[in-house]
């Protein structure tokens, strides 16, 4: 574990414990075993973490919960495994999260050789990000701002001469306690997949290393793993839902004042569906509002929310953003703290952005390292092409 990441829970402790009128102490503390295993080199796995929170007292778990909940934030896959990387609205019953702690764990085991292997090939980083907040209504700035929880980067790198492969998992399900939830047919994440590598192919990485220079296609796949896999473990996280189309196009023709009950939506002709459907269906009417959501007819918002996945923080409203543990303040930056749909970028407009040499970054920052891994400790340089800057 992250030095910065085992200080902020131990911070969060040792808050907690004045808070209760105690003095905390890491040798005598009901968390001592805990810390202890996070103070271990190398890093203990997330399951053993898991099953060592679960004998944590549960009055203890009440006091301890920030510093526990920051933990399963930050601890690499252990937010997979209690469920965590999307906002905390409030935490279950200790008991039921700690039920589901255990089946998680008692899952995980069964496909533990998978896990193993797929661990050793994949790069993972946690990325987070501080938002302007709008109001609704106006969207104008409201003064506030929130921090956002981490989201998952997953990716693997396969080479040949002249191609870069990068897969990136996707885990999904149908969106719980709503309605709408839509478990994804096959053919609808194809053409998901399909959405994704259209926008996304097309850039070129120039790979320099002792001396040679080489030119790669970078291209993607996007595997999308059920939410009851292990292996989706650290991987980005959505959850699906189906707005039919048809209510879209009505909710938007009635926003519009378009189509009224004296103008049904079916005796509208086709100019005016085509715009509606053209002009006016963005992300959020189809059920993709956030990079945690995402609707089964979306074309438009998940290339952008796909941008998320491989790494890149919002470009509109993005007053600070971490990748990893490092930090970048872009308070009045040119690029990031701008308002939405204002530049042509991918990460700043979801319906017309255009993708940037920029937003191949981290893949670049994670190609490098596994360069490096497969080439003896040989340090390669990466130049984004193909793209616009
Ligand atoms: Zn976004």
């Amino acid at each position: 574990m992250a030095y910065a990441q085992l200080n902020d829970f131990l911070t969060r402790a040792r808050n907690a414990s004045r808070t209760d009128g105690n003095t905390f102490n890491e040798r005598t503390s009901s968390l001592r075993a805990l810390i202890g295993l996070l103070r271990q080199t190398p890093n203990v796995g997330a399951a053993q973490i898991a099953a060592e929170i679960t004998r944590i007292p549960a009055n203890k778990q009440t006091i301890y919960r920030d510093a526990l909940d920051s933990l399963r934030t930050n601890y690499p896959g252990l937010a997979a495994l209690t469920g965590g990387g999307r906002p905390a609205v409030s935490s279950p019953a200790p008991g039921a999260m700690l039920q589901d702690i255990a089946s998680a764990a008692a899952a995980r085991v069964q496909d533990r050789t998978l896990q193993a292997r797929l661990r050793s090939a994949y790069l993972t980083r946690k990325v987070a990000q501080r938002m302007r907040d709008r109001d609704p209504g106006t969207g104008q700035y409201n003064g506030s701002f929130t921090d956002y929880a981490p989201w998952g980067v997953k990716m693997k790198f396969e080479e040949s001469r002249t191609v870069l492969t990068v897969a990136v998992p996707i885990r999904y399900r149908a969106k719980p306690g709503d309605a709408d939830g839509h478990a994804p047919t096959q053919l609808e994440r194809e053409t998901w997949a399909h959405t994704i590598r259209s926008a996304w192919n097309g850039a070129q990485f120039q790979v320099s290393a002792s001396g040679v220079t080489r030119t790669l296609d970078v291209q993607f796949t996007v595997e999308f793993i059920d939410w009851g896999s292990s292996l989706g473990t650290d991987a980005y996280e959505v959850d699906v839902v189906n707005i039919p189309i048809e209510r879209a196009l009505l909710e938007r023709g009635r926003a519009r004042g378009i189509v009224t009950d004296a103008q049904p939506l079916q005796n509208q002709n086709w100019r005016v569906r085509a715009e509606l459907a053209t002009e006016t269906l963005d992300g959020s009417s189809l059920g993709t509002p956030h990079l945690g959501q995402w609707g089964i007819h979306d074309r438009q918002a998940i290339v952008h929310e796909f941008g998320h996945a491989i790494g890149n923080p919002d470009e509109y409203d993005c007053v600070r953003f971490t990748v990893g543990t490092t930090a970048t303040d872009c308070t009045g930056s040119a690029i990031y703290d701008q308002a939405p749909f204002t530049t042509s970028s991918v990460m700043n407009d979801t319906r017309a952005g255009t993708v940037r040499k920029r937003h191949y970054s981290l893949i670049a920052d994670l190609y490098k390292v596994f360069y490096t891994a497969q080439n003896g400790g040989v340090t390669a340089t990466v130049t984004v092409k193909g793209v616009p800057d």
